[in-house]
């Protein structure tokens, strides 16, 4: 039996997005009466048909910025006072939105998104408006673009993220640790959190004081040492004892540790360390499904290994469980060493630590016409998988048997 289509896109976040919690802040520009709309121009004729949501990411622009430009003042900060919103048919590497100096990209292709998904354009914008606001570019000094510094990516990705979290448009997403982003040099969510952790425990302007530090180059990892008192690595030993830093998280982290990451990067033949890992430390069945699972992009390292750690969770997989019941011969419908081919659509709940957790399946005999249903749920972290109900459907869609009712 073949097992378990999982769908990339479902559980390995793509874009980094997020943002709500209005900032009172005193330091926050004021738009006066003759102060020009932050939202200069909106360029959708590469997506005509996007005009309504190009008119709403306007609105949504003209009302936000000036929140998250509040969240980062620091009472000399000069942001952009203009940005330019763009809609294009493509963005570089499929991103859904990006921005380069004063100018907001959303990708046209990703348009029924944020339709269809309340609050994602409202997250997307927010995260790339913080861009816009941090912008790090330094000024052009006679003909040349002086970038004297790069700022790290992760402090760039965790601020963006932190606004999304303080303005709470945060599609879902938590200001968390997880398998995608572990630590806090993965930016984003975890970089997010944990600045919002640090700030909360000693130092309510840090991010403030982080980003101008980001912005005027310069930046060392002395920088929480002077804000807290307290050095960077022991931030993170701290913060890795509350809740936002998830056991998926300690999980991969620990993956990637015994896989000789060095501060967040593979070593060069972390290929064969995976490979070696795999086959001593996972069963033949765990590795019949790690060759089984079919991930768009399975050159992607980062999705074999929240692979790896998905199969292997502490009471184990659904694919795992629904895959012993077949070789024992005891899936319904499935005579012992019958094959066919299961599949299954791996949502984020599904890799998520909360229970109760409920899955289903589809499965088909090649030859044959009728589709078998399965319907698997497990209360808690140390309860089993339970088959619920398991019934099988004709071509047309009506059910012809059914082996296991409610
Ligand atoms: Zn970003």
């Amino acid at each position: 039996m073949k097992v378990a289509s999982l769908h990339r896109n479902s559980w390995i976040p793509v874009a980094s997005l997020v943002a709500a919690i209005l900032c009172s802040c005193s330091t926050a520009p004021k738009l006066s009466r003759t102060e020009p709309a932050p939202v200069r121009n909106v360029d959708f004729r590469e997506a005509p048909e996007m005009k309504a949501l190009a008119e709403r990411a306007r609105q949504l622009g003209n009302t936000l910025y000036p929140k998250v430009c509040a969240l980062l003042a620091d009472g000399d900060t000069k942001f952009p006072r203009q940005f330019d919103l763009q809609f294009k048919k493509r963005l570089p590497n499929g991103n859904t939105a990006d921005s380069p100096p004063n100018r907001v990209r959303l990708n046209a292709t990703h348009a029924r998104m944020f339709r269809d998904k309340p609050g994602m354009l409202d997250q997307v914008l927010i995260h790339e408006m913080a861009h816009v606001a941090q912008h790090y570019e330094q000024p052009i000094i006679g003909r040349w673009l002086v970038r004297s510094h790069d700022p790290p990516a992760h402090w760039a990705e965790g601020i963006a993220d932190y606004v999304c979290f303080k303005l709470g448009e945060t599609n879902g997403r938590c200001a968390q640790c997880d398998f995608s982003y572990p630590d806090f040099r993965s930016g984003y969510s975890c970089a997010g959190a944990f600045l919002l952790y640090v700030e909360r425990t000693y130092n309510s302007d840090l991010v403030r004081q982080l980003n101008t530090r980001l912005r005027h180059g310069g930046y060392s990892d002395e920088f929480f040492a002077n804000a807290t008192g307290r050095s960077l690595p022991q931030l993170w030993m701290e913060f890795q004892q509350t809740a936002a830093f998830t056991p998926n998280a300690a999980r991969m982290l620990a993956l990637r540790q015994a896989l000789g990451y060095v501060q967040g990067k593979p070593p060069e033949d972390v290929e064969q360390r995976f490979k070696a890992f795999v086959d001593q430390n996972a069963d033949a069945l765990t590795r019949e499904l790690l060759k089984a699972v079919r991930v768009p992009a399975a050159g992607d390292l980062q999705a074999r290994l929240v692979g790896f750690l998905y199969l292997t969770q502490p009471g184990g997989a659904a694919e795992t469980f629904m895959a012993r019941l077949q070789k024992a011969g005891k899936l319904p419908g499935f005579a012992k060493g019958e094959k066919g081919t299961l599949s299954s659509f791996l949502n984020a709940d599904a890799l998520s630590v909360s229970f109760p957790v409920n899955r289903s399946f589809t499965a088909t005999k090649r030859g044959e016409p009728s589709c078998y249903h399965y319907e698997l749920a497990r209360a808690s972290a140390e309860a089993e998988w339970q088959l619920q109900r398991a019934w099988r459907t004709n071509p047309d869609g009506t059910v012809a048997e059914e082996y296991l009712a409610r």
